[in-house]
């Protein structure tokens, strides 16, 4: 029997969620921070519950050998990535697996095939958006601590360190964006410094710089800085546009975002342009996208339009199919997919993005695309469809928490004959799917990595109505 505190010396089975991995003890589930599979280790037992116990790597014995060198100084300490010391080909199969074992555990499926998991075309420099965090409680690394170098431990500005809700890495480095995201990140910190401008104090609620998000157009080379912040101060927003303009040419639209409120999220009341039109454009295949600063765009670009393919391609579209677009966002799967079909109509529960979605289906000349804003179980009735027609193929890409169980039921009855679902969480993908089972069989699993490094996985399931 394992008790907290005892140590003991095992091989590591195989990746858990969360960046974790797992091994068994007398079929007893140990999870372990941060073990590759096949690591031989010393643990620490940290927890222990009744099914379960978790651990903690004490000495790393025999390094397996899917683990590689990772590429960045901040490794192990920054939540950003979880899986920069695992070789990238291992990385896929852990994403294929966990698809797998959610299509087991949370759908019941057993035995469907799971493709190879699609990899990304670049696997660092892929990121089109970075969110950083102002704190004025800096955590060091212990690279930091030994250095003892005089350090500032009252202005941070990166990434948060996981679990911490107030302390954030000074970050200098990132291998997620692409380069000119860090460069500016590292002239921004310096001038905000010498300017004495206040990062925001997260437990007092008082201070001035609360965000930095650098949003880049991967195929146009447009980039957009916003500065997120308590206020509007006019004064200096002229010196950063001054700064900015004088230093990164590049930068080709600066924005002002306020947020007046405790509420640590990067977006806010009003936004003011400083210069530049406001908004990026980037690209999907052919077509154009516009950006607004608080936009929903899928971050990797590259990998986003080989998602789309995938989509179009497992939904099987025939010119003739009218096609339903769930959960749209600003449209890009509809755009991407309209010129191959009838007809699209997208459905979106933000009315901001529902106007992005009708702009660009404009702006790239598609004419048979509907939008309609509103949320789906509100907006799926007889009525709707009545309106606009029975579709023959219903894409779904719901956020991380899946699908209402109303919206599944509805769908059912609604039966198209091809149904797509996208999902970035293999597991409430599982359960949904779990209540379609019996009108629908599981064709096809594609699991494709738009995140390489951290453990999310996205996958495209492609199902087909039951013969009734
Ligand atoms: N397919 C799009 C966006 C998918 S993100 C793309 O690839 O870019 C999921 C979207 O679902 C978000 O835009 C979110 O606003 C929307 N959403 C969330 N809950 C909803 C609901 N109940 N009804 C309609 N849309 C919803």
């Amino acid at each position: 029997m394992l008790h907290q505190g005892d140590e003991l010396e095992l091989r590591i089975e195989k990746f858990a969620d969360r960046g974790k991995s797992l091994t068994r003890v007398d079929g007893y589930v140990l999870f372990i921070e941060s073990g590759v599979p096949g690591d031989r280790v010393r643990i620490c037992v940290t927890k222990r519950k009744a099914s379960y116990a978790e651990a903690r790597i004490v000495q790393l014995l025999e390094p397996s050998p899917l683990r590689t060198a990772p590429r960045c100084r901040y490794f192990g300490t920054c939540g950003g990535c979880k899986w920069q010391h695992v070789h990238y080909e291992a990385q896929l199969e852990a994403k294929r697996q966990r698809v797998y074992e959610a299509l087991v555990h949370h759908g019941g499926f057993d035995g469907v095939a799971v493709r190879p998991t699609l990899p990304s075309p670049r696997i660092y420099g892929y990121r089109n958006k970075m969110e950083f965090s102002f704190s004025t409680e800096r955590w060091l690394t212990p690279e930091e601590i030994a250095s003892q170098q005089p350090l500032d431990r009252h202005f941070a500005v990166g990434l948060h360190v996981p679990n911490n809700f107030y302390k954030v890495i000074d970050l200098e480095e990132c291998h997620l964006p692409e380069p000119i995201t860090v460069r500016l990140l590292n002239a921004l910190r310096t001038f905000f410094k010498e300017q004495h401008w206040e990062p925001w104090d997260i437990r007092r609620h008082t201070g001035y710089l609360r965000h930095l998000v650098v949003r880049t157009g991967t195929r146009t080379g447009e980039v957009m800085v916003n500065l997120i912040t308590s206020r509007y101060d006019t004064v200096r927003m002229a010196e950063l546009k001054a700064f900015v303009q004088q230093r990164f040419p590049e930068v080709t639209t600066l924005v002002n975002t306020i947020n007046t409120s405790p509420a640590q999220v990067a977006y806010g009341e009003a936004t003011h342009i400083l210069f530049g039109p406001g908004v990026i454009h980037d690209k999907i295949g052919p077509f154009q996208f516009e950006i607004a600063p608080e936009a929903f765009f899928q971050t990797n670009t590259e990998q986003a339009e080989r998602l789309y393919e995938v989509t179009r391609e497992l939904a099987e579209v025939k010119p003739e199919d009218l096609v339903y677009d769930l959960y749209c966002g600003t449209g890009t799967i509809s755009i991407f997919i309209a010129p191959h079909v009838r007809h699209v109509v997208g459905v979106e529960l933000v009315a901001s993005a529902v106007e992005n979605a009708r702009a660009n289906a404009a702006a790239n000349h598609i004419p048979n695309c509907t939008f309609v804003a509103g949320d789906l179980l509100q907006v799926l009735t007889p009525e709707f469809v009545r309106m606009h027609g029975r579709p023959d193929v219903i894409i779904v890409d719901p956020p991380r928490g899946g699908m209402h169980p109303q919206v599944v039921r509805r769908i059912a009855q609604l039966r198209p004959e091809r149904l797509v679902y996208v999902s970035c969480n293999p597991q409430t993908q599982a359960r949904d799917l779990k209540l379609l089972r019996e009108h629908y069989r599981i064709e096809a699993v594609q699991p494709v990595d738009l995140f390489p490094h951290t453990d999310h996985v996205e996958c495209v399931v492609a199902l087909r109505a039951c013969q009734a």
